[in-house]
């Protein structure tokens, strides 16, 4: 080996390794709620600009960072413009999906896995060209890849290696290679961005990272601030950036609901019977509530995961369906007992197939693809899945599916298309689903408040208030047909001594039953109330 070699081999030594980064497992996930924000792509400030890498560049078109992370980094600009008014830093490279670092890392894996015997080994070489998506940086959204420009020589200044170049190990940040100007330039951006608290990797004189496992192992912190994200989470930031001009109240509860379909009704009901005054504006973006602390925001349905994932609303009112599907790392708070409905494996009335395990290499269509894909795999069953958008249940007609995975409520459309339910795969109604973790105790509070208010709507549409006047003796038979809440009211009716008041609460579900039975035993004068609350 030449001394070049043996210089580089003991730089590599002291580089942070896959190993030391799984070090790090607790996560702080109150810090991990910070949303992403996009960087301006002009100016002579702060830009965000794809150089070397452009994988991310079709799915979030400016770079995209959490929010820290772009303050932060405003600073570095700001602190170099002290060196030289002309110096303006430029973030080459920032989130990436997790997706994508999962294919690009499973993709070296490979060209690399006949290298090493040793899986840790392997594992940490492979880290080194690009890391392992469990620890890796850039999907966080906290690690950048940057870079200084100078205004006046319109030009990038000279760092010794073009960014990303990996045909170099002098890339390394200390590689004694280079000219004494790009070892200078490399000093200068490294000491500005650790002055604001990044923290550097030595193999690539370009990255570095606030908030990740990086982050954490270098200054030795307890916990690591952001977890990675996919693709849809941050995509987000895109849609709903202009939310927070909107000028909503930053202390309100916001929830997520659906704009227009078949939860919207149900859900705007529960609201109203929970006492809450929902007033829309114009183009139904926003509800605004006047005597309770939360607002609304009305998207679809699909979208709604995702928002309260991302940390952007805090809760939301989806199908389970939809939560289950988005594989949310959310949490479900309680069912709401409406938009009841079933997600179905069905089949055309004369297919041959009987039983999920005729379905075996056939063909199944849905728009759920991620728990069939989980049913058919608990079932063992192999099954060849297309992931279809809309008009599922006509797919058999037309032969381009054995079978289909379908939301249905009454089975009725079904029937229209001449399918028949080969198994019921789950039950789904519209549920409450929040954020919880590291949420401030304020709104925590308001959520309780809400989740009592809802609670107490829905126990009062399982039951009736019933008065009646009845005869004194058959006052036992009544207490057994009643259980009632409690006790019944009873009170005696004035002049009649053998006459009886009687009030309690009754169970819907079994109402009708209840009253036939009541005035054969001789009650009259049976009325019957909607209750508005009941709170136990
Ligand atoms: P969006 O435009 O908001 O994306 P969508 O077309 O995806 O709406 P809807 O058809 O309005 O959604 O259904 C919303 C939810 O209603 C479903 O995810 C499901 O939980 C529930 N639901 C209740 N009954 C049915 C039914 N018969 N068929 C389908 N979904 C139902
Ligand atoms: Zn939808």
């Amino acid at each position: 080996m030449n001394q070049e070699e043996k210089k580089y081999q003991e730089l590599e030594k002291t580089f942070v390794t896959y190993s030391d980064l799984c070090t790090v497992v607790d996560l702080d996930k109150s810090a991990d709620r910070e949303k992403f924000v996009t960087l301006p792509s002009s100016g002579r400030e702060l830009i965000g600009r794809y150089i070397f890498l452009r994988d991310m560049e079709n799915t979030i078109t400016n770079i995209s960072v959490r929010e820290s992370v772009y303050k932060k980094l405003r600073f570095v600009d700001r602190d170099l413009k002290k060196i030289n008014p002309n110096w303006q830093l430029v973030v080459a490279y920032g989130y990436r999906s997790l997706e994508i670092q999962k294919k690009s890392f499973s993709q070296q894996k490979k060209i690399l896995q006949k290298k090493y015997r040793n899986t840790q080994d392997l594992l940490e070489a492979v880290h080194r060209l690009i890391a392992v998506p469990q620890v890796a940086g850039h999907p966080t959204g906290g690690a950048v890849d940057v870079l200084i420009f100078d205004q006046e020589k319109k030009a990038y200044l000279d760092f010794g290696t073009e960014i990303g170049d990996f045909e170099t190990k002098d890339v390394y940040t200390d590689s004694p290679f280079i000219s004494q100007t790009a070892r200078k330039n490399r000093q200068a951006l490294r000491q500005a961005m650790l002055t604001q608290g990044f923290a550097p990797y030595d193999g690539e004189w370009w990255h570095f990272s606030y908030g990740d496992k990086e982050w954490a192992f270098f200054y030795k912190k307890e916990k690591y601030l952001f977890d990675q994200k996919s693709t849809t989470a941050v995509s987000f930031v895109d849609k709903y950036k202009n939310l927070d001009k909107k000028n909503l109240n930053e202390k309100a509860v916001r929830i997520a609901i659906q704009k227009k379909g078949r939860l919207t009704e149900e859900t705007l009901k529960l609201f109203e019977q929970a006492g809450l005054e929902i007033e829309q504006d114009t183009r139904k973006l926003f509800g605004h509530c006047r005597n309770f602390p939360v607002e609304l925001l009305y998207v679809r349905d699909d979208d709604i995961p995702n928002l309260v994932d991302a940390g952007i609303v805090d809760l939301g009112i989806i199908g389970e369906n939809i939560f289950l599907e988005n594989k949310s790392s959310s949490q479900k708070i309680m069912n709401l007992h409406f938009g009841y409905c079933s997600l179905v494996l069905a089949v055309p009335n004369n297919s041959p197939i009987k039983t999920v395990r005729d379905l075996r290499g056939k063909r199944v269509a849905t728009t759920y693809p991620i728990m069939t894909d989980d049913f058919f795999k608990n079932m063992g069953v192999d099954v060849d899945l297309v992931n279809i958008s809309g008009s599922v249940e006509i797919s058999p007609l037309i032969g381009y599916a054995d079978a289909i995975v379908d939301l249905t409520a009454t089975g009725n459309s079904l029937k229209q298309n001449k399918l028949v339910c080969v198994q019921k795969i789950l039950d789904s109604q519209a549920i409450l689903v929040g954020n919880l973790d590291g949420l401030h105790k304020d709104k925590r509070a308001i959520i309780d408040k809400l989740v009592l208010r809802f609670n107490s709507s829905l126990a009062a549409r399982k039951y009736k208030y019933i008065m009646m006047n009845a005869p004194r003796q058959i006052l036992p038979k009544i207490q057994d047909l009643l259980p009632g809440l409690k006790s019944p009211t009873i009170a005696q009716l004035a002049g009649l001594e053998d006459w009886l008041s009687i009030q309690t609460v009754i169970e819907e579900d079994v109402f009708w039953e209840t009253v036939e039975k009541l005035k054969k035993l001789g009650a009259t004068g049976i009325l019957v109330l909607p209750i508005e609350k009941l709170i136990k």
